[in-house]
């Protein structure tokens, strides 16, 4: 796409550190790096999201981005964040799809986790019926109304009532 960023520096008219391409993906670094390492992997295609992606391209970006992690642990790390923003409230900034992944280590400043809402079985049965009549007949899982699972607390206790 002519005014999409990373279609660019697929096309090469703007620079970036490549550390890896193939036919279908490349990879570069962050030019902000959230840590020393810390690479983004896209389809050359343009796509904006993972819901305009055809699977095929999807598949090879996903095994671009499995490349990428064994070629930065092969640096001696053994912990990463594999992260894909989806639109702009997920902190999606450029519109070209992309996974961030993102090597981490102990203490090192960075902050990716979310808050957990307290919830019970009845809340849970009540989100998976509104997902499983959202998805299509052979999409539907054979079991999901039969398991019932107790919802774990997290360490920290931080509950908020679930209200969807
Ligand atoms: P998003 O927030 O869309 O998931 O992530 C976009 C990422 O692209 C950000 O981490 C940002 O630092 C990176 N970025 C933005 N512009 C450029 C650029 O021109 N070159 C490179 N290499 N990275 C960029
Ligand atoms: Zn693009």
């Amino acid at each position: 796409m002519e005014d999409c960023l990373f279609c660019k520096i697929v096309k090469k008219e703007i620079p970036a550190q490549v550390v890896y391409e193939d036919r279908n993906a490349m990879a570069f670094l962050d030019i902000n790096p959230a840590a020393e390492g810390h690479v983004l992997v896209i389809p050359k295609n343009h796509s904006k999201d993972i819901f305009d992606i055809p699977e095929r391209d999807l598949e090879s970006l996903i095994v671009a981005v499995k490349k990428i992690a064994e070629i930065i642990k092969k640096l001696g790390y053994e912990n990463f964040n594999i992260l894909q923003n989806t639109g702009k409230h997920a902190g999606q900034i450029v519109h070209h799809i992309h996974f961030h992944v993102i090597p981490r280590k102990e203490e090192d400043g960075i902050f990716i986790k979310f808050p957990r809402i307290q919830t019970d079985n009845n809340s849970l049965e009540k989100t998976l019926k509104k997902l499983v009549s959202s998805s299509s007949p052979k999409e539907k899982p054979e079991y999901s109304f039969a398991k019932k699972e107790k919802p774990r607390k997290n360490e920290k206790d931080d509950w908020e009532e679930l209200d969807w």
